[in-house]
């Protein structure tokens, strides 16, 4: 690949900041009394400071993943990172992304929220990379920043590797690749690559396999340097105590993960077959995530009805004609919802 300066990448403010320096980034060791952060000396169990830089946490996240602490941040969820990203590379007013719709929403709330202009190169009928769409940004200095999203949300699949390969070989900025679904999916992260290539950063979050949406943690796993400049930037105690702790033990009963993810997965290929038999669905697309999207003749009246009964699912219609998204659920909620559409599709009762 090209020669890759990350440097000339970065808003110049933020190779400038001196970064905010907490009483826990001063003094890091044990001591017997700590009258350093103004904090409340009485033992609530919470009165402390969560440690700024979450080091039992990313030791053991490291070692899952075999990466360096060094490569990981953690945030907020990994919305959290997708804000950061931005205030690292995109000067408001000035610089661009690239997205490729239809996928996950926070792209391009969060670039307007930095100010930052969106180029969309939509994806292709298959949901794939539109490779000679895409090129044409690959010699664009203005655009600092390609968000990919595999398996990408709403449309549940992988993105061909080949191509995501590729995308990081030419384009000269930032290639984010949020893995939020990944451990949904047969393979395909390409946390792998990271040590090929120095532009890229791949988003992961904790509120979908590992259950944990309540308690906000998201990472983002880059080169060392790039860790450091998201790092330079955020919020001291980002992650909260209570979070860091949470995660620590959730990380030590992976075996309840895996348990959780075998499930989803087996429930996702019964929904898709019973989706299938129902008179009023035109298509399920396959998913590799813990989600459907599903085209309906009527998508609307289904959606309404379903939120009628109680049943609450996302309307994608703007984004994918006709389509609702379905999160899979557990064995019962997905009963529940068929039971709902084989009565709302019965070919002649009319839907109100
Ligand atoms: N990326 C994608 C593709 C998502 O669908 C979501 C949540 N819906 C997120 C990131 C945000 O995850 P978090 O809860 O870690 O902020």
């Amino acid at each position: 690949m090209k020669e890759f300066d990350l440097e000339a990448l970065v808003r110049p403010n933020v190779l400038r900041l001196k970064p905010y320096s907490s009483a826990r980034d001063e003094f890091e060791g044990e001591a017997e009394i700590f009258l350093d952060a103004n904090e409340n000396p009485f033992p609530t169990g919470y009165n402390r400071y969560p440690d700024p830089h979450q080091r039992a946490l990313k030791a053991v996240i490291a070692e899952r993943l075999y990466l360096s602490p060094a490569s990981i941040f953690l945030g907020n969820g990994s919305d959290e990172a997708i804000d950061l990203l931005f205030r690292v590379f995109c000067e408001p007013g000035q610089n661009r992304i690239l997205s490729c719709p239809p996928t996950y929403g926070m792209y391009t709330v969060s670039a307007g929220i930095n100010d930052i202009a969106i180029d969309k190169v939509p994806l292709t009928a298959t949901f794939q990379l539109d490779m000679p769409q895409l090129e044409r940004y690959f010699s664009s200095p203005a655009h600092k920043i390609i968000f990919l999203c595999s398996p990408n949300n709403p449309t549940g699949n992988l993105l061909n590797i080949n191509d995501v390969r590729e995308v990081l070989t030419r384009f000269p900025g930032i290639v984010v690749v949020d893995e939020a679904y990944v451990d949904f999916a047969p393979a395909g992260s390409v946390v792998e690559l990271l040590s090929d290539f120095p532009n890229l950063v791949v988003l992961r979050t904790f509120s979908k396999a590992w259950g944990m949406a309540g308690l906000r943690l998201g990472m983002a796993l880059a080169s060392p340097e790039i860790i450091g400049l998201l790092t330079r930037i955020k919020p001291p105690y980002n992650v909260n105590q209570v979070t860091q702790e949470l995660a620590l033990e959730g990380l030590k009963n992976d075996g309840e993960m895996g348990e959780m993810v075998r499930e989803i997965i087996q429930e996702r290929g019964r929904l898709i077959e019973s989706l299938l038999g129902l008179e009023g669905v035109n298509k399920v697309y396959p998913s590799d995530a813990n989600f459907l999207l599903v085209e309906f003749a009527e998508a609307k009246k289904v959606f309404i009805a379903l939120r009628n009964q109680g049943i609450i699912i996302r309307d994608r219609t703007r984004q994918v004609k006709d389509c609702l998204r379905i999160t899979v659920g557990t064995p019962f909620e997905n009963q529940r919802l068929l039971r709902c559409l084989e009565l709302l599709l019965l070919p002649d009762i009319s839907i109100h």
